[in-house]
């Protein structure tokens, strides 16, 4: 029979120790952040229906049309895995699981998204959200950019950097799209094709193109804002007022749309200098959503953790800081010690003591090796003589020094550690 590959699908990646260390952290002071700011977790299924995404994303974004992995179940339902938190988490809260008028949630998970794997980029990565749902309130937007930069600094993450900009009402957008048009009109002929059909699908999303002749004709046009209703312009000053106040500091920045349909008034980004081409840690916005029937008014972000940690490690924070602490060794001179030193590792592990040791009475070389290996810095050594004396060998792994104690001595030694 053929031996199935151990490689993960493409673009997917196992995490585990020693990086998982940074995850960790990442998720428990995110955890701590998130209680003190008031929102609760959610875990929705990372499957859903798919029209749930293409009626909230938009049907015509690349998340949607180029990235979204689908497939039918064995009934014939179309279902997506999700490319992103904010549909589900709404879908939640409209199914009543939260007061829509005040719910404050957040939530930690893998997302997927068909995209060429390239640095910065994977098809299985994860993010770290909340959403805050109730009538649009710019002190909402900027409560939330404030928890995101509290988050931030939590991690130890110097360097990031927050680009705003405002989408402008529902109202507004046939204005917005008829005045870029207006005004790219006359140089439409200067757009690959690509564009020129971006321009009567989705004109907005020209203007962060990456792409040098669409930049070069994008440049000369006026921002968004110019083309938006005087209700709009008021929640953006509001927003960056409110920052100000905080002393949070925010760039705004005219180019900036984001990729999906749902957005109204503020967007932003979150870019980080250590990331290279894939520069952006995190996305957020305000939305309305319809979902079943409820129209959902909200505020939120995602970060992407992988790049939050490509970040971190850019700013010479490693996994190795946060690694769990050297464990006690364990080492047995026989079966009858070793029977006797399995019952002393269960009291030492009740008591919060973490240890290890070979479940088989090896070679003591062997068994040292492993100690070593295990990064113990202390080692309990029992044999017959120890047994029959009620004593115990402690050695210490740094300087090689070893004594003989007894057990009172022993818990007391290993639990101050
Ligand atoms: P978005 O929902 O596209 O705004 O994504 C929010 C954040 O998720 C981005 O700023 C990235 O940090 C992260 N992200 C998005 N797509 C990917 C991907 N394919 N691989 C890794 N991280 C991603």
């Amino acid at each position: 029979m053929a031996s199935v590959s151990h490689q993960p699908v493409q673009g997917m990646s196992d995490i585990a120790s020693p990086d998982i260390a940074l995850w960790q952290m990442i998720e428990q002071r995110a955890r701590g952040i998130f209680a003190r700011y008031r929102f609760s977790e959610v875990r929705t299924p990372v499957l859903e229906k798919l029209e749930l995404f293409t009626h909230s994303l938009g049907d015509t974004t690349d998340v949607v049309t180029k990235e979204m992995y689908m497939l039918e179940d064995r009934g014939g339902r179309k279902l997506a895995l999700r490319p992103e938190g904010t549909a589900g988490a709404v879908r939640y809260v409209a199914s009543g699981g939260e007061e829509s008028s005040n719910a404050r949630i957040f939530y930690m998970g893998p997302m997927f998204r068909c995209e060429r794997p390239q640095a910065g980029r994977k098809r299985q990565f994860h993010q770290i959200g909340v959403e805050a749902v109730g009538v649009p309130n710019p002190l909402a937007d900027a409560e939330v950019i404030a928890l995101q930069v509290h988050l931030l600094s939590a991690w130890g993450l110097e360097g990031a950097e927050i680009r705003l900009n405002t989408i402008g009402l529902p109202e507004d957008r046939a204005a917005v799209v008829s005045g870029l048009r207006e005004a790219i009109r006359p140089r439409l002929h200067e757009l690959p094709e690509e564009a020129r059909q971006r321009f009567e699908t989705n004109v907005l999303r020209l203007l962060d193109s990456k792409d040098p002749e669409v930049q070069k004709v994008i440049s000369g046009v006026p921002p968004v804002i110019e083309f938006m209703s005087a209700a709009s312009r008021a929640y953006l000053d509001t927003v960056i007022a409110t920052l100000r106040k905080l002393e949070i500091h925010v760039e705004v920045d005219a180019s900036l749309v984001r990729g999906l349909d749902y957005y109204v008034h503020t967007v932003w980004e979150v870019v980080h200098g250590g990331l290279g081409a894939q520069n952006a840690l995190a996305g957020g916005g305000r939305y309305r959503i319809d979902v079943g029937g409820k129209r959902i008014d909200g505020v939120g972000f995602a970060m992407g953790v992988e790049r939050v940690i490509a970040a971190l490690e850019a700013t010479g924070i490693t996994a190795a800081q946060f690694a769990p602490p050297p464990p006690v060794f364990i080492v047995s001179l026989g079966e009858a010690a070793l029977n006797e030193n399995l019952l002393l590792m269960q009291m030492l592990r009740q008591r919060g003591v973490a240890c290890e040791m070979e479940l088989s009475a090896r070679k003591v070389q062997a068994q040292m090796r492993r100690a070593d290996r295990s990064g113990a810095q202390r080692v309990i050594i029992r044999g017959d003589s120890e047994l029959e004396k009620g004593i115990f060998v402690l050695k210490n792994m740094i300087d090689g020094t070893q004594q003989e104690v007894e057990l009172p001595e022993l818990m007391c030694a290993l639990e101050k550690s």
